[in-house]
């Protein structure tokens, strides 16, 4: 597997993005082929792919994941379906 660069997201000046999401990925992990797309063109950098976590398949934090559905529209295996976020 490609090694990939490793960035961290953080705080910004209205806070964590989290904060005001209302809907969020919910993975299916069933039909992602690894591709990266997901990975590559989130915003926020709140999907991190590495072969020595989850196996290499997207992690989403939900910290800093703004639901804005890019991951969603990009992936080409429809693996990403956005819900809405009810908290915890
Ligand atoms: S919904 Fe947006 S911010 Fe959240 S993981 Fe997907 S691309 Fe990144
Ligand atoms: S874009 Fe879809 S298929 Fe590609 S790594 Fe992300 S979830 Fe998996």
């Amino acid at each position: 597997m490609v090694k990939l660069p490793v960035l961290k997201p953080i705080d910004g000046s209205a806070g964590r993005t989290a904060d005001w999401r209302t809907v969020k990925p919910k993975f299916i992990q069933d039909k992602c082929t690894k591709c990266l797309s997901c990975w590559l063109f989130c915003p926020d950098i709140a999907i991190s792919m590495s072969e020595n976590v989850n196996d290499g398949f997207p992690v989403f934090d939900d910290d800093y994941c703004k639901g804005c559905s890019i991951c969603a529209e990009v992936c080409p295996r429809d693996a990403i379906e956005m819900v809405p976020d009810v908290g915890e």
